[in-house]
């Protein structure tokens, strides 16, 4: 299993787990006794730690705690108190700042591998796409993404940036995409099952 945390502040930061992404805040309670994990409905993970603990025994205490928040999270998922697709306008902004944030920080990486030059990243509420790529180098990618695994996340910038070289899907677009992401095929499945197309 493959969790991973993206920083979006001091504070809080967002968990990859393999359903989905969740918001994660690290509290430090100097009256708590024991490190404390909940799930809250509106996809928030909040950890709380007495003074003793440290940032980075809370953080490998949280990743040990993987599977317990998968079976949580689908628990949650399956009540109608889940919020985190219902969200108001304000939960939007947010979630776009995320998006925002996690998406610039896997593209630079990603974009090592290739060094494409684009004009500019925008983080959009598209009701079709998973991103796009215009012919003028402007990338675009739905804010949703923030929702999903890494994995996905990671593909789906990939596929954009590949479209930068090769404007279309032919093999050589594929082959390109296999050069940061081995198994595309695998997640290219995964993500046609959304209904959202790239
Ligand atoms: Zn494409």
């Amino acid at each position: 299993m493959l969790y991973k945390l993206f920083k979006i502040s001091n504070k809080t930061k967002i968990l990859g787990l393999n359903s989905g992404n969740l918001t994660y805040i690290s509290r430090m309670n100097p009256r708590a006794r024991h490190l404390r994990l909940a799930l809250h409905n509106n996809g928030e993970v909040i950890l709380t730690r007495p003074r003793y603990v440290s940032e980075k025994y809370a953080t490998a205490f949280l990743l040990s705690k993987g599977a317990w928040l998968e079976k949580q999270l689908a628990k949650i998922k399956n009540s109608k108190n889940f919020s985190l697709l219902s969200e108001t306008k304000a939960e939007y902004s947010v979630n776009q700042a995320k998006a925002r944030a996690v998406i610039t920080e896997r593209l630079s990486y990603l974009n090592a591998v290739y060094n494409f030059k684009y004009k500019s990243i925008s983080i959009r509420n598209q009701k079709t796409r998973w991103g796009s790529c215009s012919r003028r180098g402007g990338l675009s990618f739905n804010y949703r993404l923030i929702f999903f695994s890494p994995q996905v996340i990671d593909y789906v910038i990939a596929h954009e940036l590949c479209h930068l070289k090769e404007f279309n899907h032919s093999k050589k677009f594929w082959d390109l995409v296999a050069r940061a992401i081995p198994d595309y095929k695998k997640i290219r499945r995964e993500l046609k099952n959304q209904n959202l197309t790239i």
